[in-house]
Parts: structure tokens; C-alpha cells; sequence
């Protein structure tokens, strides 16, 4: 049988550091590798498999599109990808799309955007306030936009024109303002950089602030977007409203597929402005219209929430019984336990090996982020397992 491990090791670069398993197959909360064995998927492929793996809706509507048509570029009108912009604008407070591949591709064109309406509207302004420990991608500017030195050391120098300020701290973004800011950029809650979860009412002070000062609010929605803290995007669970947001994780539930939105009054693009070869092709339109709907349409928010709900009622429950569990934090089905020691590994190997699927976040932190219809009953058996887990630490 082949080693694909090893395969691995011949022909990738070795960037990431692989979980020992070589998954083939997946049917919804499940999936299973090259030796038949099971497990149950609590990482969702981070955050994205938001119908589980291969739901007939997803898969069907892969497959007919895929007979149909597939690319034909931006330069011709596609179904698909207008009943996808209709379909987003009409469920948020957004009004213009613009489609590309990945998150980092979303916040790319999100950051070009701000920055084309400093030229236009705000005298030449250009700098971008963004958050210590947010995760805004892996492009040189998403990287600059992200205020974590460590994936930006290799890689200097970074673009110009980002403040990092503290997250959860209107004076320092009051502070950072300058003649010179276009925009704050910002994640309902920080995904990547530890689910941290801001107070109720930072951003709407954050909001306050950007309207005072007639600058572009932008929520990097690529996590927390398309129902996975509980509404259908995080903006809503703070009451405001953003003028960019960017999506991608969630969307094509598997299929890459990121999109940037904005207010109309922040949709200052012109011809010729931004540009993408294959972004908003009919096949990842299709599969981002295809999830949006049946999570629309079966009510799956309501799911996420009151699944989302008892999972971080168990984790809590357990935090009451290892002194060594500090913290459960986050949002529907966005949730972190925190350790007071580094054991998330040991956590991670211990769950794998009883069949399930976790995220490390931190050395002494672990993420939940299901597929959003899971079950009651997976929570349950995921629960099981990561109590017999904690148990034996
Ligand atoms: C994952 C993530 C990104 C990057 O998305 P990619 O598709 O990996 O480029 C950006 N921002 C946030 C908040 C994310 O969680």
C-alpha cells in the first residue's frame, strides 16, 4: 500500500504541520481514513464544511453545474453567480459583492477597496487600523493587516499603511486615528488568534467612532460569517452594521469560494479597479448559493445556536470538574477551551486515537468548530470522548 505520509514528506513543502492521518472519505458528522478507521469531525476542514462532508444538497449541486458550466470568466453575465450576489445582499446589510477564491483574496480586494475610497473620499487617506492577534491571511497584505509579528517576520518588508492596536480597546483605536486612517478593520471575534470574544459594546462604540470621523468600518467575516457564531453574520450579535465585510470559510462549504460586500455608499470601484481570473465562477457560485440556500431555507441557525448552546454548556460542565480547564469562550458553534498548561496536544492525540477530530488553537488551547448541523447526539458522543480524554491526563 503506499505510504502517502511519506509521499508527503518526498513532494510537499513541508509548511504544515499534518495530524498523522490520511482521510478519504466523509458523510456528514463523519469521516474516515485510508485504514477504515472513523472519526467524528469537530475541525470541519477550520470552520468551513458547514453542511458536514458530501451533503446531497452541496454534492448535487457541484455535480449538475459542473455538466453545465463550469469558467467562463467575469468578462460574461452567469447565473449562478448573480443569484449568489442577490442572495447575499438580500440576507445582510451589505448591497455590492465582489467574488473571489479564498479569505486572504476577500480581504485583499476588502483592503484595496478602503483604500480606493481614501483616494476618492477622504482626501488621499490610506492607514488601516487592524487588532493585535487578528488573522486576516497569508498574502504580503493580509499578512501586514495582521498583527501577529511572527508570520510576518520571514517576510519583511511588509506593506506600509497598517496601525496593530489592541483588540477590545476603543481609546486605542481613538488614538491610532489619524487625518491619515481610511478604515478599521476588525473580526467580531478574533478566529485564529485565540477565539477571543470582544465586550457587547465595543463595536458599537468602534462604530460610532467610524462615523464620527467618516471612516470605513470593515468586519473580516471569513470566520465568523454564514452562521457560525449563531446569526447568519457576527455583525448581528453586537447590533451594528459594518460598510465591508468579507466572507469565505463558510460559503462554498468546502468549495473556495471568498467574497468581499459593501455598503453602496463604500462601493466606490470602478471599472477596470480589481480584477479575478476565476473568482465568481459558475461552479463555486453554485455551491455558495447551494449552501446559503439550504441553511436558509432548514433553518440551520437555529440549529447552530441551540447545538452550539449545549456543546459549550458540556464544556462548561467540565470546566467545573478539571481544575486544568480555565476557560470555555466564543460563540454558536465557535467555541475555545482553555488549559492552564500545554496540553492541547496531548488532548488532540489523546481524541484522535478514541476517533475525534479537534482543533489546537494554542500549546493550551483547543477549538470546537462542527459542521453547523451537527447534532445533539454528536455533541454528546464528541463529549464522551473528550471526557474520558481530560480524564486521563
Ligand atoms: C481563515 C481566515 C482568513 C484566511 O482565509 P484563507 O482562505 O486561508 O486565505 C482570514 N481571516 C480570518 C478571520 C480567517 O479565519
Amino acid at each position: 500500500m503506499t505510504n502517502w505520509q511519506d509521499m508527503e514528506k518526498e513532494y510537499y513543502m513541508p509548511t504544515f504541520t499534518r495530524i498523522p492521518v490520511t482521510l478519504v472519505k466523509g458523510e456528514g458528522l463523519k469521516v474516515w481514513d485510508d485504514n477504515g478507521k472513523e472519526y467524528l469531525d469537530f475541525v470541519a476542514g477550520i470552520a468551513v464544511n458547514v453542511l458536514g462532508h458530501c451533503h446531497p444538497a452541496l454534492t448535487q449541486a457541484i455535480c449538475e453545474q459542473a455538466g453545465t458550466l463550469v469558467h467562463t470568466s467575469s468578462l460574461y453575465y452567469t447565473i449562478p453567480q448573480l443569484k449568489l450576489a442577490e442572495l447575499l445582499v438580500k440576507n445582510s446589510v451589505l448591497n455590492k459583492v465582489f467574488f473571489c477564491n479564498s479569505g486572504a483574496e476577500a480581504n485583499e480586494g476588502a483592503l484595496k477597496l478602503a483604500r480606493q475610497y481614501g483616494k476618492r473620499k477622504l482626501n488621499g487617506a490610506n492607514e488601516i487600523i487592524t487588532t493585535f492577534n487578528s488573522f486576516h491571511g497569508r498574502t504580503l497584505m493580509t499578512l501586514a493587516a495582521t498583527g501577529q509579528p511572527k508570520f510576518q517576520e520571514p517576510y519583511k518588508p511588509m506593506p506600509g499603511g497598517f496601525i496593530n492596536v489592541e483588540y477590545n480597546n476603543i481609546e486605542a483605536i481613538k488614538k491610532a486615528t489619524t487625518k491619515k486612517t481610511c478604515a478599521i478593520m476588525l473580526e467580531p471575534i478574533q478566529g485564529e488568534g485565540g477565539v477571543n470574544v470582544a465586550d457587547e459594546d465595543y463595536f458599537k462604540k468602534v462604530r460610532a467612532w467610524c462615523d464620527e470621523k467618516g471612516i470605513l468600518l470593515i468586519l473580516d467575516e471569513i470566520q465568523t460569517g454564514i452562521g457560525r457564531t449563531g446569526p447568519l453574520f457576527g455583525y448581528e450579535l453586537y447590533g451594528v452594521e459594518p460598510d465591508i465585510i468579507t466572507l469565505a470559510k463558510g460559503l462554498g462549504g468546502g468549495f473556495p469560494i471568498g467574497v468581499f460586500m459593501a455598503k453602496d455608499a463604500a462601493s466606490v470601484f470602478e471599472a477596470g479597479d480589481h480584477g479575478s481570473t476565476f473568482g465568481g465562477n459558475p461552479l463555486a457560485c453554485a455551491a455558495g448559493y447551494a449552501v446559503l440556500k439550504y441553511i436558509l431555507d432548514n433553518d440551520v441557525l437555529s440549529n447552530a445556536k441551540k447545538v452550539g448552546y449545549h456543546l459549550a454548556y458540556k464544556l462548561e460542565q467540565m470546566k467545573t470538574q478539571f481544575d486544568f480547564v480555565t476557560e470555555v469562550r466564543g460563540s454558536g458553534l465557535l467555541i475555545a477551551m482553555q488549559f492552564d498548561r500545554d496540553i492541547a496536544q496531548d488532548v488532540l492525540s489523546a481524541c484522535l486515537s478514541e476517533g475525534l477530530l479537534i482543533n489546537k488553537l494554542k500549546p493550551n488551547a483547543i477549538r470546537f468548530v462542527p459542521p453547523l448541523v451537527v447534532s445533539r447526539a454528536d455533541v454528546d458522543e464528541a463529549m464522551n470522548i473528550l471526557y474520558k480524554v481530560l480524564s486521563n491526563i
